[in-house]
């Protein structure tokens, strides 16, 4: 035993000094020399960016098309805008790659109103459909309410499920630094799904927002193929408040929901790519992305137009700059994140098959905040080599290199080398998520340009320095 506790120790000891040894090495391989003239090269990116807000400007574009859903009109116009952009900033190679995707229209009813109450008779509720909802029929869906605040009180009061919509009374966690979105959206992907199972005929959802407002916020459901597929909505935050009291006040008032969404065959869509190539080592890939599709509601502009036009701005940052990659830099705008993840699963196919070796995938799609960190999944060498990039990404106003998740689209490209997702301040995220609150005016010229400026250094070090 004794000896076993030693022999632990020991393993332990030669494991920190090495993991010591390997981050202090992998230090000084960067000379001050060189990380004077990286810091340089960083806040010339920061000035471009900061100086010209052409970012800016594109993502402005891009958002007057409107909301680009999968399958939309809209969608195909910003693809198109997006692949004739890439040409006119001179990027060496352009292309669309096809992929075909789920096509959903929310209709134009959308409408809930509280009836067989004495006192509330009438009242109107605001709702959106959730992505993906079937149709409710002409006279809608009516009947009382079961309200719960998790799966589990659902599944404790099953029995009273049946014939009824179930209102599921859950708020986000705003204790949490993180707004408390990890713990709720799985009730909006699960619990039409969920209801149905116990009988429930419809379900009306407290809209999952960090705002105290009374616009809806969609976003994915899914249906199992083995139940009944009901109707479902995110209600107002406010209303959904005056739904918490108006129950309370009378427990057996019913509601009245109409929906008139549809569901279509697939569409043909397009990854838009875009890429410099690289004079020393063509044949490998640094990606920067985000997604191009966007939620119906609001106009993207916070997810995920402000990642798309990031990452063509680090392209387009180092061509102002008349900096020359030495690895190829490609820009890949993804079809299909919102509900469905198309593109990313055709993407990273194509990756995964080519002879073109991918060094780093990075995705842009967590809003267009200040710089706070880039997450980083890859193995601990890799990252204690980014790691010791930090004074230069600082310039930039990135405070933390860290293990963790990438992003939903390049978490796909296995063969990647290291998957990056950048990470900007995030407090105000999920006041506009997949809402009408998504605007291009909620965009800080600012905030969004350190990003681009950001982004296109850690592209950069990876260039020069390889992983
Ligand atoms: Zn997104």
């Amino acid at each position: 035993m004794k000896k076993f506790s030693f022999l632990l120790l020991a393993v332990l000891f030669i494991s920190i000094s090495f993991a010591g040894f390997i981050s202090d090495s992998n230090a000084q391989t960067l000379s001050d020399k060189k990380i004077t003239e990286y810091k340089k090269v960083a806040r010339q990116f920061v000035r471009k960016a900061l100086e010209d807000r052409k970012g800016y400007y594109l993502l402005k574009e891009l958002t007057d098309i409107g909301p680009r859903l999968s399958g939309s009109e809209n969608s195909i116009k910003a693809i198109h805008w997006a692949k004739q952009k890439m040409e006119s900033l001179g990027f060496d190679k352009v292309w669309l790659q096809p992929v075909m995707v789920p096509h959903w229209e929310r209709g134009n009813i959308e409408k809930a109103n509280i009836v067989s109450s004495k006192k509330y008779k009438g009242r109107k509720l605001v709702i959106r459909a959730l992505g993906g909802s079937i149709a409710t029929g002409e006279n809608g869906i009516q009947g009382k309410i079961l309200s719960v605040k998790s799966f589990d009180e659902l599944r404790a009061n099953k029995d009273q499920a049946k014939g009824k919509i179930v209102f599921f009374d859950r708020s986000l966690d705003q204790g949490l630094y993180s707004g408390g979105y990890g713990g709720v959206w799985n009730y909006r992907v699960f619990g039409p799904d969920s209801a149905a199972k116990y009988g429930a005929i419809g379900l009306l959802l407290r809209s999952i927002t960090t705002k105290y407002d009374n616009n809806p916020h969609t976003g994915v459901t899914i249906y199992s193929e083995k139940v009944k597929k009901i109707p479902a909505v995110a209600v107002g935050y406010l209303d959904s408040d005056f739904l918490r009291m108006a129950l309370i006040e009378d427990p057996n008032l019913e509601v009245n929901f109409k929906l008139n969404c549809k569901w279509f065959p697939d569409a043909q869509s397009y990854n838009v790519i875009g890429e410099i190539k690289g004079s020393k080592y063509p044949d490998e890939i640094i990606i920067v992305g985000g997604h191009i599709d966007s939620w119906d509601l609001g106009v993207g502009a916070n997810d995920d137009g402000a990642g798309c036009i990031q990452s063509m701005e680090v392209l387009d940052l180092f061509k102002r700059l008349k900096i020359k990659p030495q690895r190829t830099i490609r820009c890949v705008l993804f079809i299909n994140e919102e509900n469905g993840s198309r593109g990313a699963i055709v993407y990273s196919a194509f990756a995964d098959s080519s002879h073109q070796k991918t060094i780093a995938a990075m995705e842009s799609d967590a809003g267009s905040g200040s710089p706070r960190a880039f997450s980083i999944d890859s193995d601990s060498l890799t990252i204690a080599k980014i790691k010791t990039w930090l004074p230069i990404l600082n310039q930039t106003g990135i405070l933390q290199v860290r293990k963790g998740g990438s992003g939903a689209d390049v978490g796909h490209i296995k063969s990647a080398k290291a998957r990056i997702g950048y990470s900007p301040e995030g407090q105000r995220y999920f006041d506009y998520h997949h809402s009408d609150n998504d605007q291009f005016s909620i965009i800080h010229p600012r905030e969004f340009e350190l990003g681009s400026a950001a982004m296109a250094t850690l592209i950069y070090m990876i260039d020069r320095e390889g992983l």
